[in-house]
C-alpha cells in the first residue's frame, strides 16, 4: 500500500527535530510490536513512542529492522521506569533498553515519571545526561512532570529537557503546563491523545468530523497538531494506523478549536504525577 504523506517535524532543543505525529505502542504486546511498528512505519510513520514498561523494546526493534527504513531516517523514544530512578541504576536500565531495541542510540530518551516520593528523579536526570554527552540517546527529557518538579530539576542540573510528555487531550488540554513548556523551551508531548478512545464518542467531534469528512480520532489529533503538540496515538488496527496519520491535509478554524475546548473537564486517565511511583 502507498505511504502517506510523512508528518511535519518541530525543532528540539540542541538543533534536532522531531516528528510531531508518531505511534505509540503501551499496551501492544511485545509478539504483535514487530508487525504493528512494520505496518507503521510502511505507511509513513517515522516516529515510535516505547518504554521498558512496555515490555516491547525487543519487537519494536525487529519491526524496525523488517521495515526496511534507514536508521537515521526513523525517531526512536524509549524512558527509564520508576523502579530504576538513581545515577547507576538508570545507566542499566538505558544499557539494557538499548539490547533489546537492537540499537546503538536512541533519539530520546526520557524519564518516565518523576516518582517524587521516591525522590530521585534529579540523580536519574544527571545519568540522562551523561548518555546524551556520549551521544546514546541524540536527545533527553521527561515525562509527567509538573512545574514544580521541573523547577526543581531546572536549578540543579545542566541540560534543560528537550520534551515533557505529559497526558493531555481535550478533558485534559493543560493549557498551564503548556505554556510553562513553552517558556522553558521544552517541547510538550501529548500521551493519551484519544483518551485512551474513550473522548471519541462526543457529539461536538461527531459534528466536526460531518462538517470536515474525517472521523472524530482524526478531529482530535488536528486538534493537537494545531496546539503545537506532538502527538503519540497508538494503535493496533491497520486501517486506524492509517487514518491517524492522516491529518495533514486539512484545518480547524477559530470556532472548531472552540468546540472542542469546550470538552475541557479535568477528566484524567491515568494517575496525577505526584501520585504515581
Ligand atoms: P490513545 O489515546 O492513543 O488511545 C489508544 C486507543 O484508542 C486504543 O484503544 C486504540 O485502539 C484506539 N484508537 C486509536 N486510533 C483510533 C481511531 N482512529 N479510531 C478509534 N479508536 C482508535 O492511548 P494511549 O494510552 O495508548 O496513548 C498513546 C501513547 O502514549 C502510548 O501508546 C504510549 O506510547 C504513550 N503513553 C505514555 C505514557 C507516559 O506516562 N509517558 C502513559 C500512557 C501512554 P486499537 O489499538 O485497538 O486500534
Amino acid at each position: 500500500m502507498a505511504s502517506l504523506p510523512l508528518s511535519p517535524v518541530l525543532p528540539l532543543a540542541g538543533g534536532r527535530t522531531i516528528p510531531q505525529l508518531g505511534l505509540g505502542v503501551y499496551k501492544v504486546e511485545d509478539a504483535g510490536a514487530a508487525d504493528t511498528v512494520r505496518v507503521a512505519l510502511e505507511a509513513g510513520y517515522r516516529h515510535v513512542d516505547t518504554a521498558a514498561l512496555y515490555r516491547n523494546e525487543a519487537g519494536v526493534g525487529e519491526g524496525i529492522r523488517r521495515s526496511g527504513v534507514p536508521r537515521d531516517e526513523l525517531f526512536v523514544t524509549t524512558k527509564v521506569w520508576n523502579d530504576r530512578h538513581g545515577y547507576d541504576e538508570a545507566l542499566r536500565a538505558f544499557d539494557e533498553s538499548l539490547g533489546r531495541l537492537g540499537l546503538d542510540r536512541v533519539d530520546l530518551y526520557l524519564i518516565h515519571w518523576p516518582a517524587p516520593r521516591q525522590d530521585r528523579y534529579v540523580e536519574t536526570w544527571r545519568a540522562l545526561e551523561a548518555i546524551a554527552a556520549d551521544g546514546r540517546a541524540t536527545s533527553i527529557g521527561v515525562s509527567n512532570f509538573e512545574p514544580h518538579h521541573l523547577d526543581r530539576l531546572l536549578t540543579r542540573s545542566g541540560i534543560t529537557p528537550a520534551v515533557n510528555q505529559v497526558e493531555l487531550h481535550p478533558w485534559l488540554p493543560q493549557a498551564e503546563l503548556r505554556a510553562y513548556n513553552a517558556a522553558h523551551g521544552i517541547l510538550t508531548e501529548a500521551w493519551s491523545p484519544l483518551a485512551r478512545g474513550r473522548v471519541l464518542g462526543s457529539p461536538v467531534l461527531a459534528g466536526l468530523a460531518a462538517k470536515h469528512g474525517r472521523t472524530a480520532a482524526q478531529i482530535v489529533l488536528r486538534w493537537h497538531l494545531q496546539l503545537g503538540n506532538v502527538v503519540i496515538p497508538k494503535s493496533v488496527t491497520p486501517e486506524r494506523i492509517r487514518e491517524n496519520l492522516d491529518v495533514f491535509g486539512f484545518v480547524l478554524d477559530a470556532g472548531d478549536l472552540d468546540s472542542i475546548a469546550s470538552l475541557a473537564s479535568g477528566e484524567r486517565t491515568g494517575l496525577h504525577p505526584d501520585d504515581h511511583g
